[in-house]
């Protein structure tokens, strides 16, 4: 099959979706990775090539925040599909891009503006009737969470509930990467998206908490109990809108008191903050110059053990009766990074997004218009899920711990 997809951003996650593409010649036929500093997609390639008997994928240096630049390169390479796994600040642009030239667009995070802190999907939902003219499809949120928990919850919806009325998304990250404080995607997006105020939906409206207020004691398995934070998280967003029975959708996620410590100094002393600041002539965004000095959490992997577990508890009806249903992944950070070289949260990510590209190429999953994953069908991407090195569990019925 000669299907082409060009992947934006050579990060954590653009390496997993390069090695996972890279791992399926008969549905991937052609690979880009174009990226703001090409020694990181060369660097990539090289390895991919080493690993997969002399497979090669193209490089290319990329400004994807420059429209013209990604029209130029989509012109010249010609693919099928553009996976935008840069940063959520170049979701625009790169759909600006794909829109000009006709060609399909996946991506696993949010829009979000650089001068504010704030995701919401209003703006790339605002392209709707723009790609439905240009007969394109946009997929929107493609990595774990968003993403996997999106499928999760279409796949309950499909198979277990009539009415799904309770959805708690629960994220542990239990690995240790023996560094003092590290974050396990991009620095800037994640410190910005978890000192947020925390936000969850409640009977129709949306209830706002101050950062970190709300937590509990969650029993995750084969990990145990780990404190876990009610925090604002964007699939909560579409969820709410493509489930309408829900009324109340919450998300947590477990941080260490050490990771909190290291982030309440960190706003404190207002190197979280992103309105530049001059210094010596220059003009610096205080969370900008963190990432420069904080560990690149690509390079985490080596020494990372322990697991991730994330997944949805949700209760309901089913034929007039309560039902309650979990189902989870549990990712190990280790295999992770012996089969890509990194570590388990970019893994999480980068699976879904080569599995999302595949029910694309292969009309899974079809249509024109902007979608969020849950609107499509969610059997083949489960299947995909498990024969991809996600494998998932689920559980009917069972107290969810959760009031
Ligand atoms: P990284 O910071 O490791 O990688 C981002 C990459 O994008 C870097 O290679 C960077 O280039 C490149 N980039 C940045 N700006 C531009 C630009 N203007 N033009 C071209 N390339 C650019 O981030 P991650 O890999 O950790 O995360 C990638 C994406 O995945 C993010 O959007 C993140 O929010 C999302 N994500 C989604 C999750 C989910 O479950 N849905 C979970 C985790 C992450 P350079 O190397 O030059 O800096």
């Amino acid at each position: 099959m000669s299907n082409k997809v060009l992947i934006i951003g050579a990060g954590g996650v653009g390496r997993v979706v390069a090695y996972k593409c890279a791992q399926h010649r008969d549905v991937f036929g052609e690979i880009m990775l174009a990226s703001r500093t090409k020694k990181k997609c060369d660097a990539i390639a090289e390895a991919i090539h080493q690993a997969y008997g002399g497979r090669k994928i193209k490089t290319a240096k990329l400004d994807a925040d420059v429209v013209e630049q990604t029209v130029a390169l989509i012109r010249k390479f010609q693919p099928d599909l553009v996976i935008n796994v840069a940063l959520p600040y170049q979701d625009l642009p790169i759909m600006d891009a794909c829109l000009e030239t006709g060609v399909n667009y996946m991506d696993t995070a949010n829009y979000e503006p650089k001068e504010e802190a704030k995701f919401e999907y209003s703006w790339q939902w605002a392209y709707q009737e723009r790609y439905q003219k240009k007969g394109i499809l946009a997929l929107l949120g493609c990595g774990f969470d968003p993403g996997v928990t999106s499928v999760f919850a279409a796949y309950a919806q499909k198979h277990y509930f009539d009415e799904m009325h309770e959805l708690d998304i629960v994220d542990a990250n239990a690995g240790s990467h023996g560094k003092a404080f590290a974050t396990n995607f991009n620095p800037e997006i994640n410190i910005r998206e978890v000192t947020q105020r925390g936000k969850y939906w409640q009977d129709g409206k949306w209830v706002e908490t101050e950062p970190h207020e709300i937590w509990k004691d969650i029993d995750y398995p084969e990990i145990g109990p780990k404190r876990s934070y009610l925090i604002f998280h964007e699939e909560l967003e579409s969820l709410v809108k493509n489930f309408p029975t829900l009324n109340r959708a919450r998300f947590w996620m477990t941080f260490s008191e050490q990771y909190l410590t290291h982030l309440r100094v960190i706003q404190n002393i207002g190197m979280a903050g992103i309105e530049p600041i001059r210094y010596k002539g220059i003009d610096i965004v205080p969370l900008q110059f963190l990432k420069a000095v904080l560990p690149k959490p690509e390079e985490l992997g080596e020494n990372y053990t322990g697991f991730t577990s994330i997944g949805n508890r949700i209760k309901g009806i089913k034929d007039g009766k309560p039902r309650t249903y979990y189902v989870w992944n549990n990712c190990s950070h280790r295999d992770a990074y012996l089969e890509t070289g990194t570590q388990g949260v970019s893994y999480t990510t980068g699976v879904p997004a080569m599995i999302g590209a595949r029910m694309i190429l292969e009309g899974k999953w079809n249509g024109k218009g902007v979608f969020n994953v849950e609107e499509f069908n969610p059997d083949p991407f489960m299947e995909r899920l498990t024969l991809d090195g996600l494998p998932w569990h689920e559980k009917v019925d069972i107290d969810l711990q959760m009031d």
